[in-house]
């Protein structure tokens, strides 16, 4: 079973009648040969459906119709064997509202220089039947992601699977149902959006509770429940002394596996696939949710701290794109800096609430005072994050469209123990370094809260910001700030002037 198995792309394959019985048995073979080694291939995530050979306007519009309604089609390949004129594609192409990847290949690797002739000509003509759907395309605005190379060679294939990664979460995003308990931070701005606008462009659902349903679900819990909860934290983590069965503060334990509970139900029955909480607004519950979200968190959640919905939808959406590979993905906020000369770092955490995906260690489950919120103390999972590379990515809303920003980042294990720091927390390298990452990042007005990835590399978010059509400006090892300046510049017209009226 695939990582994304319940999940498809359509391999579509374009010729015309011209060529005779002969050339379209030939292609549909080819095609059929192609599509079984991307299916077998572990790079793509997903299944690989074959669909016939299409050589008409009526069944290429049928079938781009048909992939926008099915609900298991992420996305659809097209390649052009033979030449398709393309003026067929243009129906189709409109109506497809799925992912298109346009596979720029041939069946064949190398050229039999004995034997070519017309006919191998005729049948292996997707150096220009590729170039003319690639003006359609083009002339239609349809966006799409180009993949050019021989479908055996592995670059080619692990490409391919980048962006069947990014379909993935592109459509869990359009069904997406997230829930807010508590509104924003007061006074704080980047957490703010247009939630409208947010359903439009993204298709999610951004939906408000009041803190009062969620303290009826954590009061409704089952005590059997609660009973497996805290047995699973016992044998999954190292419990501090004061939580264990007769520590001090073992009721809080209990109480925090309570609210998990609660959270837990309200979030399933509701078939939510993120969430917010603010520890401005915690209703009744005793205690910030620390471990819980944590948890959730690992089992696929998406979650945003202060009502941070947006980056809550990101964080949900790049878990769905990083389905088993290795590494993991976390809320975060770039926290403080370790700002001396030579490498200067960021030491990434949140308050509580950071991803356990993120280590291999296993985790401290441990009791602290929170310095505000006023509650009970919190039980929180505490880890450092493994090293390695990874991206940190957040949205954010310019009022007039949403952008996302992207900085690829070495994660560094610590130089010292930091036995007093209570929370799960990242140290990490910004690329290209930390003076000019942080500089592009402010100016592109980049949030504090990121979605964090040790799983997904800048390829996986490239093709997802061109499906979703959001601008998306990436930090990295080649990046100068005059560069980022003039593309912040070059993009507030070209967004202003794609927008329409
Ligand atoms: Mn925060």
């Amino acid at each position: 079973m695939k990582a994304l198995g319940d999940r498809e792309v359509w391999f579509v394959t374009g010729s015309q009648d011209l060529y005779g019985p002969d050339v379209l048995r030939l292609a549909n073979e080819h095609a059929q040969v192609i599509a079984s080694a991307l299916e077998a291939a572990t790079a793509i995530p997903v299944r690989v459906v074959v669909k016939p050979v299409v050589t008409n306007p009526g069944s290429i519009l049928e079938l781009c119709q048909a992939a926008t309604a099915a609900p298991a089609c992420v996305g659809v390949i097209a390649w052009m064997h033979t030449f398709s004129p393309a003026r067929m594609w243009i129906a189709g192409l409109i109506a497809l509202q799925k992912p298109l990847l346009h596979l720029h290949t041939q069946f064949n690797s190398d050229l039999p220089w004995a034997e070519i002739d017309m006919d191998f000509m005729n049948l292996n003509q997707s150096a220009h039947g590729d170039r003319e759907f690639g003006y359609v395309a083009t002339r239609l605005r349809h966006s799409r992601t180009t993949v050019v190379g021989h479908w055996q060679d592995p670059a080619v294939v692990e490409r391919i699977g980048i962006w069947a990664r990014a379909a993935c979460g592109w459509h869990e995003l359009r069904r997406l149902k997230l829930a807010r308990f508590g509104d924003n931070m007061r006074q704080v701005a980047v957490t703010e959006g247009d939630k409208v606008e947010a359903q439009i462009r993204l298709g999610a659902q951004v939906n408000g509770y009041g803190l009062g349903a969620l303290v009826e679900a954590v009061r409704a819990a089952p005590e059997t429940a609660v009973d497996r909860v805290v047995a699973d934290y016992e044998s999954s983590y190292t419990l501090a002394p004061a939580l264990r069965a007769g520590g001090e503060q073992c009721a809080a334990l209990r109480e925090a596996a309570r609210i998990e509970v609660g959270l837990r139900t309200f979030l399933e029955a509701g078939d939510f696939g993120a969430f917010t909480d603010t520890f401005e607004d915690l209703g009744d519950l005793a205690q910030l949710p620390g471990i819980a979200v944590q948890r959730l968190m690992a089992d696929g959640y998406g979650f945003g701290a202060e009502g941070d919905w947006k980056t809550a939808l990101l964080v949900r959406a790049m878990k769905v794109m990083a389905t088993g590979l290795p590494g993991g993905t976390s809320f975060m906020e770039d926290y403080t800096y370790h700002l001396v000369p030579g490498r200067p770092q960021v030491l990434g955490a949140h308050m509580l609430e950071v991803c356990p995906s993120i280590t291999t260690d296993t985790p401290t489950c441990e009791i602290h005072p929170l310095a505000i919120g006023g509650r009970a103390d919190p039980v929180r999972l505490v880890f450092t994050a493994d090293a390695g590379p990874a991206i940190a990515v957040g949205l954010l809303d310019l009022g007039e469209r949403f952008r996302i920003v992207l900085n690829e980042v070495d994660v560094v294990r610590p130089p010292a123990d930091l036995p007093r720091l209570p929370v799960a927390r990242a140290l990490w390298e910004p690329l290209p370094r930390l003076r000019v990452a942080a500089e592009a990042w402010l100016l592109a007005g980049g949030p504090h809260h990121t979605s964090f990835s040790t799983a997904l590399r800048r390829e996986h978010l490239e093709d997802f910001a061109e499906m979703a059509a959001i601008e998306l400006i990436a930090i990295g090892d080649a990046t100068t700030v005059a560069d980022i300046k003039k593309e912040l510049r070059w993009n507030q017209a070209y967004h202003q002037l794609a927008r329409g009226l």
